[in-house]
C-alpha cells in the first residue's frame, strides 16, 4: 500500500468505488468518469507506477489481469461486439494516477486506436 495512492485506497477498501471483482491479485473497478458504456479499470493489488515497473517476474499477475479482464468482457455483454484494452505509460500518453491499470473499454464502436492529428 502506497500512502496517497488512491488506487491502493480503493484496493484496500478505504475509499468507496464500484469493485466488480477482487481476489489476492487484483481488483477491477468502474471508471469514476466513463468514457464508454462499459469501462472498467482492472489493477494489481501490489502498487507499481506503471507498466514499465512490470516484467517477466510479474507474469502471474499480468496473466490473471488477462483472464479477469476477459471474464468482465463476458459478464458485461461485450465479449461478442468487441472491446479495447490498453494502458497508459507516463505523460505523452496522458497517465493521470500513477498506480498501474488497465482500462477495459467497450459497448460502442471504439473509434481510432489513437489520435491521428495532433
Ligand atoms: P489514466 O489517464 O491514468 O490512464 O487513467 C486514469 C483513470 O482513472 C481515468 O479514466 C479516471 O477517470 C480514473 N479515475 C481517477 N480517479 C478515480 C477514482 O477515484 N475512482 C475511480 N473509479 N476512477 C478514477
Ligand atoms: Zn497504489
Amino acid at each position: 500500500m502506497t500512502t496517497n495512492c488512491v488506487f491502493c485506497k480503493i484496493i484496500a477498501g478505504e475509499m468507496p468505488s464500484d469493485i466488480l471483482y477482487q481476489d489476492e491479485l487484483v481488483t477491477a473497478f468502474r471508471d469514476i468518469n466513463p468514457r464508454a458504456p462499459v469501462h472498467i479499470l482492472v489493477v494489481p493489488n501490489r502498487h507499481y507506477d506503471s507498466l514499465a515497473d512490470m516484467g517477466d517476474e510479474d507474469g502471474v499477475v499480468l496473466g490473471r489481469i488477462v483472464a479477469v479482464t476477459n471474464k468482465l468482457a463476458r459478464d458485461e455483454g461485450i465479449a461478442e461486439s468487441g472491446y479495447r484494452f490498453l494502458t497508459n505509460v507516463g505523460r505523452h500518453a496522458g497517465q493521470v494516477v500513477f498506480h498501474v491499470h488497465f482500462h477495459l473499454l467497450g459497448g460502442r464502436p471504439l473509434g481510432p486506436m489513437v489520435m491521428t492529428r495532433w
